[in-house]
């Protein structure tokens, strides 16, 4: 794990006129992500590469970190130990709030926004022959539920608390990381699993295509009552056809990706890392086909619990955005 570190290298560059040294700074930012075979992994490289373009200027270096999720990325981000990370809305709320999850840490009021990014339907999918068609199917079932530390594992729980249902109500609460699901889906060691991402994701591709796995909706008055009741939760259609063998749209529910940092890392750094997205907007998007849609007016304040970063405030004015 890297921390924000300041190194201070002396780059004796000697200029065409003659001898004078220009000092320059150079600083590391880690991003943390995701699996690699997830959305969260391809945002943070593709802000990585838009703000290394330009390293001879500003002197940042960013790297991306494969990690658990939107909960470890919160929880190390307190610590100091991660400059940035990506994390769902609902966890970002939480975090801030210090309430479910981190009921216990308590409130982190040194998290900040910068903005939030794709949205992440709740994506519940099921091998082709457990026959399945709603989600209260899995009961006695073998089910996927998320490595500790995604954001997906931490809102798989409100969902079950929401349905009346624990983890003991599967046959095998299963514990795999995303990158690992789809094969364990499609070898038949799981009958479901549940994963909130950006569509579409490599590893929802690969069981879909590879052995006819089927989305499976989710709608009902559980899932009602928490869209309802919760700011952070919308109903998302997952597009019919974006997925093999799977031609309908999918009813489900779901969060946004967000991208979020703290005080400790500094105004500067944070406004370089906006100006390098937002300066080249239309690469940025292209990066991802999950991307393809997103708009600066609402990434800009959908989604986002914590005050903005300050850093980011002072670009989002320079554009007359805020
Ligand atoms: N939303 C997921 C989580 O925090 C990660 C999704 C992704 O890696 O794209 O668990």
């Amino acid at each position: 794990m890297k921390m924000l570190t300041a190194i201070a290298v002396t780059l004796a560059i000697v200029g065409t006129l003659g001898t004078a040294p220009v000092h320059a700074q150079q600083q590391f930012v880690t991003i943390g992500t995701g699996g690699v075979t997830g959305v969260y992994y391809a945002a943070g490289g593709a802000i990585c590469r838009l703000i290394n373009m330009n390293r001879a200027q500003h002197g940042i270096r960013c790297s991306v970190e494969s990690t658990g999720g939107s909960v470890f990325n919160l929880n190390t981000i307190r610590a100091g130990e991660l400059d940035f990370g990506v994390a769902q809305s609902d966890w970002q709320y939480h975090a801030y709030n210090g309430s479910s999850a981190f009921k216990d840490a308590g409130a982190n009021i040194e998290l900040r926004a910068v903005f939030s990014i794709h949205p992440e339907p709740f994506t519940v999918l099921a091998r082709k022959e457990a026959n399945i068609s709603k989600f209260e199917d899995f009961k006695g079932k073998r089910f996927n539920v998320g490595n500790p530390g995604s954001g997906t594992r931490a809102s798989m729980e409100t969902l079950l608390e929401a349905m009346g249902m624990s983890l003991s109500n599967f046959l095998l609460a299963a514990e795999l990381k995303a990158d690992e699901h789809g094969a364990a889906l499609c070898d038949n060691q799981i009958d479901g699993l549940f994963y909130g991402v950006g569509h579409p994701s490599a590893n929802i591709q690969d069981p879909t295509t590879t052995c006819g796995a089927k989305l499976i909706p989710m709608t009902g008055p559980a899932v009602e009552k928490l869209v309802a009741e919760r700011p952070y939760y919308a109903q998302v259609d997952i597009p019919g056809g974006l997925y093999a063998n799977n031609p309908d749209a999918t009813p489900t529910y779901g969060v946004l990706a967000t991208f979020v940092t703290s005080t400790k890392t500094s105004p500067e750094v944070v406004y370089t890392m906006v100006k390098a997205v937002f300066d080249n907007f239309g690469d940025f998007k292209r990066l991802h086909p999950a991307f393809g849609h997103l708009q600066e007016a609402d990434m800009i304040k959908n989604g986002l619990s914590a005050p903005l970063h300050d850093g980011a405030v002072r670009y989002y004015k320079e554009r007359g955005w805020l």
